[in-house]
């Protein structure tokens, strides 16, 4: 049962964790730890929503739990610049309104963020750097680098006298990586040595036997792609990706191409980097309008949109509606990423209008080089994990449940010792010899429309959804006094019929005259009163169109009285 926040009682002298987020779906990570009567969060992270939501892109967790309790919150560490543990920020921390702790990189990245975000002026970002011990409130915050597919990735050793807690974040074990260096073995196995409580990390490959390759493999890769491209070639990648972009650069220069670099998140990410002191020593990016003078078997184009978003660079080239950048016969497009979960079928729609223009379409399957390469770990990287920290406890967390019991099939199997699978709002007492999930507290989703944010299970997405299988009729009638027709009812419908179509356009005729037999069948007392009108015409007419159309749209009766 979800409790409100009042029935939590915690006791001060345990460790606690919760995860808020990220625990049931992929994205939204936000999880927080309890002691001494004090509170850490660990990323606050955003993700995308399916068809289930009609009109919402954007997904936050809901922080309701953490809010009523933010006197207590004594930091938020960010663990990298990836939006599902970076992208909330934005929308929550005027909620919270506590310290924020991450690497130089996620500082320039969310600093960005911020500048359209006024009510998150005054945050305080304190700037760590991989091997920091920082001590937050009755924490102690230890950060070790690991390898991820975004610069200055950290993993978070929580130190309590009640036990160590390594929280992984995304990380994996990419033997030479392009930018950055190598996962902290060093630093994870002496936290082994010294005793681990609990491992709590990334399960989004968890289901995948191996290990991940290196990024050093996908700059080859691209290399010898390239060689077989004769005319222009567009990549498209994860705009956070700055090591792929390097590897994409450094195959471009190889091959005597110059590189632009196309859309808003690319742009803003390069600057991040760049500001960091990644991306200096590769030849300068051609602008848009630039690259076009040069012949097109030296272009190499850098776009936004591998998930197939209508909204970004790829899709508008796709679609001609770039000014500076006309792509056809001959042309080569690369996806250099994998498709989230749910996006498959944009991406198809995309690639299918690029092969459609006779364009070379390259994905991950199409080519026996290696293209891309995952940020996450493998099965055989987590069993790597195992034996540095050697976790008393493992938590599965980041994945869905597929995932989940996947990590926590695997530690069972490296014969940790327990293994507490999670469920988002799950209240887990971390203790030595015995931790347990003792409690529930509520948890839930917000949705980014526009410029408001309201609960996923809001009435207006519920009924916008309905809208969408069943379309609408809306009525508006005049009667007077006596509940007598002043003039003919108005009847409107949406999604409906083909209101170009006069033999379609009938049904509202026939619902005029259904409205018009209703309030004839009414006694004369009923018709005086507005909500008796209003309500057996509304399932009047729901009962007509059920019977003619099999559908029961939503139907709104206006009355007016003169
Ligand atoms: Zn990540």
């Amino acid at each position: 049962m979800a409790k409100s926040k009042n029935d939590l009682d915690l006791n001060p002298d345990d460790l606690h964790f919760i995860p808020l987020g990220g625990s049931e779906q992929f994205g939204v990570n936000f999880n927080i730890y309890a002691y001494k009567g004090k509170w850490i969060g660990i990323d606050l992270g955003i993700g995308f929503a399916g068809p289930e939501l009609p009109g919402v892109d954007i997904l936050l967790p809901d922080p309701a739990f953490l809010v009523e309790r933010r006197e207590d919150l004594v930091a938020l560490i960010v663990t990298h610049a990836h939006e599902d543990h970076v992208g909330a920020i934005p929308y929550i921390w005027p909620r919270l309104r506590c310290p924020v702790y991450c690497t130089k990189f996620t500082a320039a990245v969310l600093r960005r963020k911020l500048r359209e975000a006024p009510d998150c002026r005054d945050m305080e970002i304190r700037v760590v750097a991989p091997g920091d011990k920082v001590t937050i409130g009755p924490f102690e915050a230890h950060f070790i680098h690991v390898a991820h597919s975004i610069p200055e990735t950290c993993a978070v050793i929580l130190e309590t006298p009640e036990g160590r807690v390594v929280h992984s974040g995304d990380w994996n074990l990419d033997p030479a990586p392009v930018i950055g260096l190598q996962t902290d073995e060093k630093s994870l196995s002496q936290a082994g040595n010294d005793g681990v409580l609990a491992y709590i990390g990334d399960s989004t490959n968890s289901n995948v036997d191996g290990r991940a390759r290196s990024e050093s493999d996908v700059e080859t890769g691209l290399d010898a792609v390239f060689k077989d491209c004769r005319g222009r070639i567009v990549v498209t990648c994860f705009s956070s990706n700055i090591a792929r972009i390097q590897s994409i650069c450094k195959a471009a220069q190889a091959n005597g191409r110059s590189v632009a670099v196309v859309g808003r998140s690319l742009h803003h990410m390069v600057g991040a980097a760049k500001e960091c002191g990644y991306l200096n020593d590769l030849p300068r990016f051609l602008e848009e309008e630039e690259i076009g003078d040069i012949a097109a078997d030296q272009q190499v184009y850098i776009v936004t949109g591998s998930q197939g978003e209508g909204r970004a660079a790829l899709g508008k080239i796709a679609h001609g509606q770039m000014r500076h950048i006309r792509i056809g016969k001959g042309d080569t497009v690369i996806f250099s990423a994998r498709p989230i979960p749910g996006n498959e079928k944009d991406i198809d729609a995309l690639k299918n209008v690029l092969i459609g223009a006779g364009i070379e379409v390259i994905g991950s399957k199409d080519t026996s080089h290696i293209i891309h390469v995952s940020g996450h770990p493998c099965r055989d990287e987590v069993a790597d994990m195992y034996r540095w920290v050697r976790p008393e406890l493992v938590i599965p967390v980041h994945g869905e449940r597929l995932q989940i019991e996947a990590q926590a099939d695997l530690a069972r199997k490296c014969q940790v010792k327990q293994v507490i699978v999670p469920h988002n709002g799950s209240v887990i007492r971390l203790k030595k010899g015995g931790s347990e999930i003792i409690d529930h507290v509520a948890t839930g989703l917000l949705a980014l429309e526009g410029k408001r944010l309201i609960p996923t299970d809001h009435p207006a997405i519920r009924e916008r959804r309905k809208l969408q299988y069943t379309g609408s009729v809306h009525v508006s009638i005049v009667l007077d006094g006596r509940g007598d027709l002043v003039c003919d009812p108005q009847v409107t419908t949406v999604g409906l019929i083909d209101q170009e179509d006069k033999l379609e356009k009938r049904l509202e005729e026939d619902i005029l005259d259904e409205i018009e037999d209703i309030l004839a069948d009414m006694q004369r007392e009923d018709r005086r009163n507005d909500h008796a009108v209003q309500e057996e015409i509304r399932i009047g007419i729901r009962r007509m169109l059920n019977i003619v159309t099999g559908m029961k749209p939503k139907t709104s009766v206006h009355t007016l009285r003169v």
